[in-house]
């Protein structure tokens, strides 16, 4: 044992988690006997330091435990809980969990329950003097055995989700060689951001011991396919999936569909909102760059899958993995309910590739573009109240720690005289985002 005289057969440590505003994992960590005031009192830390939680005033927060999330590290003998942040005895405006819960509130009172699947993509690298793909891996899309040689760390990570409440469904090599994907069944839109972050860490500390390093950045490399993170999404009313119509989707779903597309530009600004989000969202990868919506269709940024009746569902193919998932998911419902509550009706859906129309073409039919940066996303999200809103008192703070980063981008550019249009992955991104 490494600790003698001590029983460490059952964990003795529990770490406190949070979420920063980049949806980053923070906490302190407390002897298990503490477990029971955690979640009755809360305890007290001084956020002052946390990335957007910005603002002396804050410091004295209040962790409040939520024991339904409470999980062991089997490899680590510690627990682990997430919970909810208060100040002054009332919820803290910008912790991102309190933000999705209030959002799912406000879904609730129209009657809405929303289930969300994600896709997370990742690559696995080696350090080899600097680091590299993990390659021997000359795997693509679907590969197995021989050109595989990370099967087995997928399958250990695999094995571990359960330990922390995911239910892997389905892993597979990616496009990318040494791009890998791991889906774990859908759940209640809260339930799937906790997911979403338990499933990161577990990606990476398994990595971690085999020697290598995980990393969801949105494009590691320049001229490789990106890492996505599509949320497939149904709403659901008094138990009965009302994305469901016929044989098809149903009124509602289409007006969620049009919603999303409405406010496409903003919510980019939430579900991918690093500098390096925008190196991914460019033709010939798989990932979206018109705002456009389609049957099957891999081209389009919202996708309809191939499921009926309980399955029906819409596939969000926007975000990826450096996304803070409360925030996102957040984003996103808000803009569907906007589209619903107000009848929206979306331009026709697309049948061909969209990325071969011309613009001719694409004007014709009023298909728009994404933003093509982190600071014009960040436009478009000060102008879209709706999306402003389901970040709640985040916003504010949000806003201000983006434009920073974006500001620190561009003075990079200009330092290393590179073009603000540049879509080749610099220093400064990988300097900044591989580890996330
Ligand atoms: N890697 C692609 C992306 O950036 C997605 C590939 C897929 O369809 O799974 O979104
Ligand atoms: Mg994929
Ligand atoms: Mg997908």
């Amino acid at each position: 044992a490494k600790f003698p005289n001590v029983d460490i057969t059952r964990p003795r440590f529990l770490q406190l988690i949070f979420v920063d505003i980049n949806g980053v994992p923070k906490g302190l960590e407390i002897p298990i006997e503490r477990y029971e005031e955690a979640v009755e009192d809360g305890i007290a830390f001084d956020g002052s330091s946390i990335p957007g939680f910005q603002g002396i005033e804050d410091s004295d927060l209040i962790f409040k435990a939520d024991p339904s999330t409470y999980a062991e590290v089997p490899w680590e003998g510690i627990a682990r809980v997430y919970g909810y942040i208060y100040k002054d005895g009332k919820p803290y405006g910008a912790d991102p969990r309190g933000v999705l819960r209030r959002t799912l509130k406000r879904l609730e009172k129209e009657g809405f329950k929303a289930y969300i699947g994600p896709e997370p993509e990742f690559y696995l690298f080696k350090k080899n003097g600097t680091w590299e793909l993990h390659i021997p891996d000359s795997g693509g899309y679907f590969d197995l055995v021989t050109l595989d040689k990370a099967r087995e760390l997928r399958r250990e990570i695999a094995l571990y989700m359960p330990s922390f409440g995911l239910v892997p469904e389905a892993l597979h090599h990616e496009v990318g060689k040494a791009q890998h994907e791991i889906d774990f069944r859908y759940d209640e839109a809260l339930k799937t951001a906790d997911n979403l972050v338990s499933f990161k860490y577990l990606v990476k500390a398994i990595a971690e011991m085999r020697g290598l390093h995980a990393t969801f950045m949105p494009k590691p490399l320049y001229g490789f396919p990106g890492n996505g993170m599509h949320l497939h999404i149904s709403l659901w009313r008094n138990g009965e999936n009302a994305f469901a119509g016929g044989d098809g989707l149903s009124e509602t779903a289409i007006h969620f569909i049009a919603g999303i597309l409405k406010h496409a530009k903003a919510l980019a600004a939430v579900t991918n909102p690093t500098v390096n989000s925008y190196k991914r969202l460019v033709p010939g990868y798989e990932a979206p760059v018109y705002i456009s919506w389609g049957y099957r269709n891999r081209s389009t940024l919202v996708r309809i899958p191939a499921f009926q009746n309980s399955g029906a569902r819409i596939e969000y193919r926007c975000p990826d993995p450096s996304a803070n998932p409360y925030l996102a998911i957040a984003a996103v419902l808000m803009a569907g309910l906007d589209g619903i509550k107000r009848k929206l009706e979306p331009d026709a859906y697309v049948e061909g590739n969209v990325y071969n129309m011309t613009e001719e073409e694409r004007n014709r039919r009023g298909i728009e573009t994404l933003p093509g940066s982190l600071g014009e996303a960040l436009e478009e999200l000060k102008k879209d109240r709706i999306v402003r809103d389901a970040l709640g008192e985040a916003y504010r703070n949000f806003i201000a720690y983006k434009e920073n980063e974006w500001s620190e981008y561009v003075t990079y550019l200009e330092s290393e005289g590179l073009p603000v249009k540049t879509k080749k992955v610099t220093e400064w991104e990988l300097e900044r985002y591989f580890y996330i």
